[in-house]
């Protein structure tokens, strides 16, 4: 067996407790890794490898870092997704009987940050943790930054605890080894860097300790497993109490609208697809708030649509207060804005990590909570006065740190100086000691420099060797030897010191550490005084990142000219003028089109939508979506006027770019996110698919479009916006009755074609892609010869028709689209063909009529003028 130092010995011993984690070990002034982790570490963090003696032939690998540097190191190492413990020396060394105790204190884990860089203000860092029990899977999320917890628990479906997963983004999830494995696998790849970590403790002791039971009893096993599992690891790495942790918020999924991670990801809720940044996502457009639990709040809002009209109606109401009173809303931004991160705050406060700068930042924003409750009380708000009435100011809280802590504290509490004149008696009597010393060492300077004639000498301090006399070297010849003891030898100087000064040194010394001691101790205290008003902190500190929230979308909804949108329990959804928020923020003003979205029985439930590529379709079929969930979560939409009932559940099925998921092909996601769709849609939902069925052939592809369209119009009866490039799919609308075809309109003049963005009823004919290709600047020769094969297909299909039309052959269900292919079309062209040229001109007036730019009245004239043309032939 090999024989290493003690010191190695402990360090094996510690490291078994944490073989997935860095152990930084504390030796003196440094943090040291051995073995492995030392040489991945060397890598990791760009940092010598070096070696010890362990008692052992070859030197043991070694790297390390100075502790007073080690928040840089550890960000490094967990953004990079690893865990760091931290093991201290727990004994004082001229205490400990061989070698020191060691022990970790802490370990840091993506998940479980408290502080430091990688904590961003305005995004919650979440660890959850799923668990399977009997038929279902609980699942537990929490933040430990601000004390925030959520438990549900879902069908035991691996569709639903992602929703649930993909809806809170944590940085970590727990898990035994399998569900981590399938967690794993199905995430979107581009999502966020996730650590997982096997984790299945389950004994319910630290969780029942931890929680009222009036608290706990509520929950269903699974609910309870999860959040055992999650508290137990919270425990295990955090290993101190977690006061903070109180309030655990139950929600059933179908409390909220649900997503799925494509949906999210699609309609860019926080951030965009490509570049994955916040910028150019509907978080961006709608985040004005000014504190950053505001912030925060209005991210988990938009991750989760309410369900409730009442619910919110009482947002809306909000809402409409700020949005109408421009003075008000300046107001409460004002007052906001003096406000810091109480969340946080509080969390550190409790957690025991908060310094003399939280404490007063704390002071700070509770001075502010008076002027901001009257606004809301003063406002015409029931939301805003009910959230005023429920504001605890929280004045003792307030009054103990103004009566402690000085204006300016220092940020280390171990500094001294950080509290206040008149707050301790013994701690004045101290630093009155400490002042007169000093201003005994001033006359003391004054008087030697008299006694001496030597004008140059001073008094001065180091650690090292205390208070000193020091005279440069030059007048050393005026000093009579024997005057002072010599002290120390400079370069320039000598210094020196006397029994007297030494005897003062030792008072002011000894009243400078009691002082610090007696400072941290009166800290520490009313640190652990504040903690225990954690609830009634964290109570305040949501309240007002609810008020921000409002502020924040009534912000931009009226900057963006939003309207309030009036939500039902019922069926149809009517928007007049609605408006993308994003694309048109981005696009130069004015130049959006708005387009209007009827979707009821009546007006019909599935929109079938054709056009060329880039005509807008896309974008359209987004802001439905989008005005659903900015309705949902209670804020205005773009719209003139919106009446719109609730959506339980947004599928989208949006082309390209889909190979996300690992060894999937494109077309077996499509068809994998269609399945979910047909099995999870209700009569409330949204489904959006753009593109149905390109992965394939064609034949196959439009056969599988219409098939899912019949399903989705006879069996579900969901709402259901498609938009394909498979125009002979238009037909439908004459065997489903609550199909309607709309195009985006196309005006062609002169070979120009525009796009204009508008919705117009109907089917279009041409997917102008090749227009689109002379567009994106191919070269011309090929762009004509494009035209001539083109039109020699065209020929050649109305003598040998479609691809369609072989698999229709083959294919039973294709019957519809080949009596299409095979009759309609080449009818249509031989009837076209002995046409008289007075039936070609009506035909040629009504291709060239500028539809898009006549009135209902220009209109009916002008069909009516051509039937009287063709009533006269
Ligand atoms: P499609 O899905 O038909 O290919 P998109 O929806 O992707 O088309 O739209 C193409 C581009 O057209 C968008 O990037 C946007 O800039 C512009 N666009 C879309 N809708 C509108 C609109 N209503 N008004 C103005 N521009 C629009």
């Amino acid at each position: 067996m090999i024989k290493y130092t003690p010191m190695i010995e402990q360090y094996l011993l510690v490291k078994a407790e944490v073989p997935d984690a860095f152990l930084f070990f504390r030796l003196g002034d440094f943090y040291e890794m051995f073995f492995d982790d030392a040489i991945l570490a060397s890598k990791e963090l760009e940092i010598t490898l070096t070696g010890r003696d362990g008692g052992t032939q070859e030197k043991i690998p070694m790297c390390g870092i100075p502790y007073h540097a080690a928040e840089n190191y550890i960000a490094r190492l967990i953004e990079k997704g690893y865990k760091v413990a931290i093991c201290e020396q727990v004994e004082k060394p001229e205490e400990a009987k061989g070698i020191v105790r060691r022990e970790i204190v802490r370990i840091v884990t993506p998940g479980t940050l408290m502080e430091g860089k990688m904590l961003s203000d305005s995004v919650n860092n979440y660890i959850a943790a799923a668990i399977a029990h009997d038929d279902k899977y609980g699942f537990a999320v929490c933040d430990l930054s601000t004390g925030e917890l959520h438990v549900t628990s879902v069908e035991l479906s691996l569709e639903l605890l992602l929703d649930e997963f993909t809806a809170f983004a944590p940085s970590e999830m727990l898990g035994a080894a399998d569900l981590v494995e399938q967690v794993r696998a199905n995430l979107l790849l581009t999502s966020k860097a996730v650590v997982f970590t096997q984790w299945d403790s389950v004994d319910e002791q630290f969780t029942r300790q931890h929680f009222a039971a009036e608290h706990i009893k509520p929950l269903d096993p699974a609910c309870l497993y999860a959040l055992t599992l999650l508290m137990n690891y919270l425990s295990a790495t955090q290993k101190r109490m977690l006061s903070h942790i109180t309030h655990i918020r139950q929600y059933e999924s179908n409390q909220f609208m649900m997503m799925d991670s494509f949906t999210r990801r699609n309609l860019e809720l926080v951030e965009t697809v490509r570049e994955r940044s916040k910028k150019g996502s509907l978080l961006w457009l709608l985040d004005e708030s000014v504190t950053s639990m505001g912030g925060r709040m209005l991210r988990r809002w938009i991750e989760k649509p309410l369900m409730q009209v009442a619910q919110i109606d009482q947002r809306l109401e909000a809402v409409d207060c700020f949005y109408r009173q421009l003075i008000i809303r300046d107001d409460i931004r004002h007052h906001l804005q003096q406000i810091y991160d109480l969340e946080r705050l509080t969390a550190r406060i409790s957690y025991g990590s908060a310094n003399g700068r939280d404490l007063l930042a704390l002071q700070l924003s509770l001075a502010a909570i008076p002027a901001l409750r009257q606004i809301c009380l003063d406002s015409d708000s029931n939301t805003l006065q009910q959230l005023a009435k429920r504001m605890d100011l929280c004045e003792d809280v307030l009054s103990w740190i103004s009566a402690a802590i000085v204006d300016e504290p220092p940020v280390s509490i171990r500094d001294g100086g950080i509290i206040r004149d008149g707050y301790h008696e013994h701690l004045d009597q101290l630093k009155e000691a400490d002042r007169n010393g000093k201003q005994w060492m001033a006359e003391l300077e004054r008087q030697e420099r008299e006694k001496t004639g030597i004008k140059s000498l001073k008094i001065g301090y180091n650690r090292i060797f205390g208070y000193y006399i020091e005279i440069t070297r030059s007048h050393l010849v005026n000093l009579p030897e024997g005057t002072y003891e010599r002290k120390q030898t400079l370069a320039n100087a000598e210094r020196f010191v006397t029994p007297e000064l030494k005897e003062k040194e030792a008072l002011i010394l000894e009243a400078q550490e009691k002082m610090v001691d007696i400072e941290q101790e009166l800290f520490i205290k009313l640190r652990e005084q504040i903690a225990q008003q954690i609830s009634r902190l964290q109570q305040l500190a949501e309240i007002v990142a609810e008020v921000d929230v409002y502020q924040s979308l009534a912000t931009v909804s009226a900057a963006n000219r939003f309207k309030r949108p009036y939500l039902t329990d019922g069926y149809s959804f009517q928007v007049g003028q609605g408006r993308h928020p994003v694309v048109e923020t981005v696009m130069k003003s004015g130049s959006f089109v708005a387009n209007d979205t009827h979707l009821s029985e009546e007006d019909g439930i599935v929109l079938l939508i054709t056009g060329p590529n880039m005509a807008g379709k896309s974008t359209y079929m987004r802001q439905v979506a989008i005005i659903a969930i900015m309705a949902q979560i209670g804020c205005f939409v773009p719209a003139e006027h919106a009446n719109v009932s609730l959506i339980d559940r947004i599928f989208t099925r949006i082309g390209a770019a889909d190979d996300l998921i690992a060894g999937q092909s494109t077309f077996m996601v499509e068809m994998m996110d269609i399945q979910v769709m047909t099995e999870k849609a209700t009569k409330r939902s949204l489904v959006i698919i753009d593109e149905l069925g390109r992965g394939t052939s064609t034949g196959e592809g439009m056969a599988i479009a219409q098939a899912v369209i019949e399903f989705m119009h006879d069996e579900i009866g969901c709402k259901t916006l498609v938009s394909t490039h498979f125009h002979e799919l238009a037909h439908l609308e004459e065997t489903l009755s609550s199909l309607r075809n709309y195009c985006m309109a196309v005006r062609e003049s002169n070979q120009q074609v525009t796009f204009l963005r508008k919705l117009i009823p109907g089917a279009a004919d041409t997917s102008y892609g090749i227009y689109c290709a002379r567009i994106a600047g191919l070269p011309e020769s090929i762009i004509q010869r494009s035209y001539t094969l083109l039109n020699g297909f065209i020929a050649r299909e109305s003598i040998a028709p479609y691809e369609t039309q072989q698999v229709a052959a083959a294919a039973e269900p294709f019957v519809q689209l080949s009596l299409f292919a095979e009759a309609d079309k080449p009818q249509a062209d031989k009837a076209k063909k002995k046409l008289d040229p007075k039936t070609e001109q009506v035909i040629d007036e009504l291709r060239n009529a500028d539809i898009i730019n006549m009135t209902p009245l220009q209109a009916m004239n002008l069909v009516y003028e051509l039937k009287k043309k063709l009533a006269e032939k």
